[in-house]
């Protein structure tokens, strides 16, 4: 009997085991996989207990007159927040073959190489420059394509992503060419947002908690194993946890928009950014502050703010070939 228990238990262990090993994908670490799991969960935790939080308590605590105004403010803003992340997730980057051939039959200026833009392999050998070799195409061993420049595998994804920037845990995919207009509107709101709720929460704990709490419950670990040791309420473990994931929220969402504008205004990608950081490569983009918006959001880009607009106007850009962009 104590036998068969035992093949049972080491029969779900390596059942487990497997799982985990499944799920730890080539080209990522366990880390990363558990942080693609739980960071999105996370996010919604966080974004909905503050709307309620700020709705049903603190709100009606502060404001009687203008009360409305500032309900209507805060649901907007989960609004915003919602459908961009939303957008974020299932508007696609995928770069798939067709499109090459599909803009080398239309772009007559294609024809910087004969072979559909993939370098050679006597002409890899014959460039001795090799930050040059950064703008060739390159074979995607995974997908087994050819890749234009700036569009690069992701292993979380199992994809090449046209313009690749970095992969958003929080929405568990890619940010590339068609969806970094939705990343950026979600910070400015995610920004604004999570700036207005935390100066409300702690004004609130301050004048509500402060007198009835102990000191280590503002730490919202202690918090937890205060509560699981019946030292304090679980609601108190609640607003604490969600105070705690809304700072961090505010220094996270204001750094990547701040980095975000940043990249746009000089017209260049996170991997370019650092490349150029460790002195190694030059990318130039040639157009006007106007152009380089665009190129993100698409025509009428400040409208974006309101509405997702990415299937009326896509960003003003040739993911192929990058006429505007200088390699040195
Ligand atoms: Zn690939
Ligand atoms: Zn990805």
């Amino acid at each position: 009997m104590q036998e068969n228990s035992k093949s049972v238990t080491m029969g779900l262990f390596e059942r487990v085991k497997k799982k985990i090993k499944f799920r730890v994908r080539e080209g990522t670490d366990l880390e990363s996989e558990i942080l693609n799991i739980i960071a999105g969960p996370i996010y919604l935790y966080t974004i909905l207990s503050t709307w309620v939080l700020l709705m049903f308590e603190v709100i009606p605590y502060f404001y009687i007159s203008n009360r409305f105004l500032h309900k209507s403010f805060i649901t907007a803003v989960l609004f915003e927040m919602m459908g961009n992340w939303l957008s974020m997730m299932y508007v696609s980057n995928k770069f798939s073959p067709g499109l090459a051939q599909e803009r080398c039959v239309n772009d007559t200026n294609n024809s910087k190489n004969s072979n559909n833009g993939m370098l050679l392999q006597t002409e890899v050998a014959s460039v001795a420059n090799k930050q040059r070799l950064y703008w060739y195409w390159r074979p995607c061993l995974s997908c087994n394509i050819s890749r234009p420049p700036r569009c690069y595998h992701c292993p979380m994804c199992y994809t090449c992503i046209l313009k690749r920037d970095h992969h958003c845990f929080f929405a568990r995919t890619c940010i590339g060419l068609n969806n970094q207009r939705h990343f950026i509107v979600f910070l400015v709101w995610a920004s604004l947002g999570t700036t207005y709720a935390s100066l409300h929460f702690i004004y609130y704990f301050l004048t509500v908690y402060w007198s009835h709490v102990s000191i280590l419950d503002v730490f919202a670990p202690f918090t937890l194993i205060r509560w699981i040791f019946g030292y304090s309420s679980l609601y108190l473990t609640h607003t604490m946890l969600t105070a705690t994931f809304l700072i961090f929220f505010v220094f996270l969402s204001t750094t990547f928009l701040i980095n975000q504008v940043e990249l746009i205004t000089k017209g260049i990608t996170t991997f370019e950014s650092k490349v150029i950081d460790r002195g190694k490569i030059k990318v130039t983009d040639r157009r006007n502050l106007n152009d380089k918006i665009k190129a993100v959001f698409g025509s009428y880009w400040a409208l974006n703010l309101l509405v997702p607009l990415h299937l009326k106007f896509r960003p003003v850009e040739d993911p192929l070939n990058w006429p505007s962009i200088k390699i040195s």
